[in-house]
């Protein structure tokens, strides 16, 4: 199992997700940065903002790193 904060997969605060798979992890980040923007977050209102201003080769780009980092990021 491994963690990263928010931040690490380009949120805006330092909670930790856990997950044996970047899909896991990636898919309990989103479900939060929603629920932040939803209940009025700023932050993360802007975080998204400017995830989805990227483009998808952009955005594929960039989970593709998460997933090749993946293995170096800290075990829980
Ligand atoms: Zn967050």
């Amino acid at each position: 199992m491994k963690k990263a904060t928010c931040k690490d997969m380009r949120g805006a605060c330092d909670q930790e997700f856990e997950g044996e798979t970047p899909e896991e992890m990636g898919g309990k980040c989103r479900e939060h940065v929603m629920q932040m923007v939803q209940s009025g977050d700023a932050g993360h209102k802007a975080a998204l903002d400017s995830m989805m201003a990227q483009s998808k080769e952009d955005q594929e780009k960039w989970y593709n790193e998460f997933r090749a980092n993946f293995a170096s990021l800290q075990d829980v």
